[in-house]
C-alpha cells in the first residue's frame, strides 16, 4: 500500500499560506485515517505509532516556527509523509553500492566478493540446523574448526589450522596464546598501522606481549634477531608490510633464514601475512603476493591471513601451522571470545573449495576474476557505455573513455597499479570545478544504487574493472539526468 502524494490540494488551495499548530490533527486522529491504517496493518502499531508521533512532532516544531506550509498539512501530504518516514525508518542502513573507484578489494565497501557458491552454501546452511559442532560420524560434540581445517591443510601443506573472526584476531591470539607476558621479536621495519587501531605495537601490549623492536626502518639483519634473544623471548615474528613498502637501501630478514635460528633457539615463528594468496597471482601477470604454504615451506610454525582480501572470502582469520603451536593457539581461552560465526564459515568453506580447482578459480572466485580482467575487455565496456553516460551528464560534464590505473587493494602490493579503463567525467566549465565535481560525487552517490568513483586531476573517474553487469550502471542512468537537470 501507498498512500502517494496526488495532485490535490483540496484542503491546502482553501488555506494557503502558513500553518499554524492548531491547524496540525492530533497523533489520535492520524492513526485513524484509513490510509494510514493500512500501513498499521502491514507493519504493526508501533511501528508507525512511532512514526507518526515524530511527524506530528517535527511539524509542531516547524509550525511554531512559523515555516511550515499549509499545503503539507493536506490529508494526503499527510498520508505521504507518515509513508515516507515508514519507509525511511525501515530501509536498511546497509546498502549495494557500485564500486567504480578502481580498487578492487575495498575495505570501506565490503572488500571481497562472494562466489556464486559461497552465498549458495551460506543461504542452505542458515535456513535450517546444521552441524556446525556436531560430528555425523559419532552423533557426538564436533569442533567447528574442522569445518575448514582439512581444506586449509590441503590447500597450504600445514599440519594444522583454525580461523577466527578476522585476521586481526588471528594475529591477537597468536601472540598471546604463543608469547603472553614474554618477549616477541619483531623488526622495526615491520612495525605497521593497517588502519583503524590496528598497529602492531598495540596488538602486543593487548596480547599481554612485550614487544622487543630491532634493527631499523629500513634495515634489519640476522644478528639483531640473534642479539635479542634471551630466555624471555617467546617468540619471532615477522609481519607483511602489505600497505606500504621501504624501498631503496634495505635489507629484511627471509622467513627460511628466521626460522633456521628461531628452532635452533628452541622458539617458534609467526608471519602475519595480512593479505596471503593461495595461488599465485604471477599466474595471470599479476604482481607476487606471498603465499602461506610458502611461509610454512620456509619452516614458520604459525602464518596468519584475512579471508575478505586475496583469498576472496567473507571476513575471517585463518591460522595454519605446526600441529604444537595451533593446538597452543587453539586451546588458549581467548579463542571462544574470538571464534568464527557459523554465517562467514559457511562462506569460508565454499570459497576454500574453489581453490581445489585451480583451472578454474580465476573464473568461479569474483575477487581473481575482477583482478584478472584484461584492459582491453574493460575498456571495450567503457566504450560502449560512454554515449549513455554522456548523454545524461550534458551539458555541464563530459565524458571520454580512459585508461586508468586501478589497485588490488586492501593493503596488498601498494605500489603496484592495475592497468585498467573506464570514463572520465570532467566539468565542462572550468570555473568552480572542485564544486562541480563535489556535487556530480555526491548525485552518483545519491542514485538509489550509489555509484562510488573517485576524483583525481579535475575529473570524477568511474574505473569499470569492477562492473560485471554494465546494466547495473545504465539502470541509474535516467535518475542521475534527473538529479542533474
Ligand atoms: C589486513 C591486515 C591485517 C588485519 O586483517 P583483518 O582481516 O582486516 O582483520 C593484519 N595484518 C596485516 C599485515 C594486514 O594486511
Amino acid at each position: 500500500m501507498m498512500a502517494r502524494l496526488e495532485e490535490s490540494v483540496v484542503d491546502g488551495s482553501r488555506a494557503p499560506g502558513k500553518a499554524s499548530p492548531k491547524d496540525l490533527p492530533s497523533v489520535d486522529r492520524l492513526l485513524k485515517d484509513p490510509v494510514v491504517g493500512l500501513a498499521v496493518a502491514e507493519h504493526g502499531h508501533s511501528c508507525v505509532t512511532a512514526q507518526v508521533r515524530a511527524l506530528v512532532d517535527e511539524l509542531r516544531g516547524r509550525a511554531i516556527a512559523g515555516d511550515l506550509a499549509a499545503a503539507e498539512i493536506t490529508t494526503e501530504a499527510l498520508r505521504a509523509a507518515v509513508q515516507t518516514r515508514i519507509c525511511g525508518r525501515l530501509a536498511p542502513r546497509m546498502r549495494s553500492v557500485l564500486n567504480l573507484t578502481g580498487t578492487v578489494i575495498h575495505t570501506n565497501l565490503g572488500r571481497a566478493l562472494l562466489a556464486d557458491s559461497a552465498l549458495q552454501h551460506l543461504l542452505t546452511m542458515m535456513a535450517g540446523p546444521n552441524n556446525l559442532e556436531y560430528d555425523l560420524a559419532t552423533g557426538g560434540r564436533g569442533d567447528r574448526d574442522s569445518i575448514v581445517e582439512e581444506l586449509l591443510t590441503t590447500l597450504t601443506g600445514a599440519e594444522a589450522a583454525t580461523v577466527v573472526n578476522n585476521n586481526a584476531a588471528a594475529v591477537l591470539l597468536t601472540i598471546a596464546a604463543l608469547a603472553r607476558d614474554r618477549e616477541v621479536i619483531v623488526s622495526r621495519g615491520e612495525l605497521v598501522e593497517i588502519g583503524g587501531a590496528f598497529r602492531m605495537p598495540d596488538v602486543m601490549a593487548s596480547a599481554g606481549a612485550h614487544m622487543v623492536e630491532v634493527g631499523t626502518t629500513n634495515r634489519t639483519h640476522l644478528h639483531d634477531y640473534e642479539r635479542a634473544i634471551t630466555d624471555r623471548t617467546a617468540l619471532l615474528m615477522k609481519v607483511h608490510t602489505s600497505n606500504y613498502a621501504v624501498q631503496g637501501f634495505t635489507s629484511s630478514v627471509g622467513e627460511a633464514q628466521l626460522s633456521a635460528l628461531a628452532h635452533a633457539r628452541g622458539l617458534p615463528v609467526a608471519t602475519d601475512l595480512g593479505s596471503g594468496a593461495l595461488v599465485d597471482l604471477a599466474a595471470w601477470g599479476l604482481p607476487r603476493e606471498p603465499m602461506p604454504q610458502e611461509m610454512l615451506a620456509a619452516g614458520c610454525d604459525v602464518v596468519t591471513f584475512s579471508g575478505d582480501k586475496l583469498l576472496g572470502g567473507p571476513q575471517a582469520g585463518l591460522i595454519v601451522g605446526s600441529k604444537a603451536a595451533i593446538g597452543k593457539i587453539r586451546k588458549f581461552p581467548m579463542k571462544r571470545a574470538l571464534r568464527m560465526s557459523k554465517l562467514p564459515l559457511a562462506a569460508l568453506e565454499a570459497t576454500l573449495m574453489l581453490y581445489l580447482r585451480p583451472e578454474r578459480v580465476a573464473q568461479d572466485l569474483p575477487t581473481l576474476r575482477l583482478l584478472t580482467r584484461p584492459q582491453a575487455d574493460i575498456r571495450r565496456v567503457a566504450e560502449a557505455l560512454q554515449p549513455a553516460v554522456a548523454a545524461v551528464v550534458a551539458p555541464r560534464f563530459s565524458v571520454t573513455v580512459e585508461d586508468m590505473q586501478g589497485q588490488i587493494g586492501s593493503g596488498s602490493l601498494p605500489v603496484e597499479r592495475l592497468p585498467s579503463a573506464g570514463l572520465a567525467l570532467a566539468p565542462v566549465n572550468r570555473k568552480g570545478v572542485g564544486r562541480s565535481l563535489d556535487e556530480l560525487a555526491a548525485a552518483l552517490r545519491r542514485l538509489p544504487l550509489p555509484v562510488i568513483g573517485r576524483i583525481s586531476d579535475d575529473r570524477l573517474l568511474l574505473d569499470l574493472r569492477c562492473l560485471e553487469r554494465p546494466g547495473d550502471l545504465l539502470g541509474q542512468l535516467s535518475i542521475l539526468g534527473d538529479s542533474l537537470a
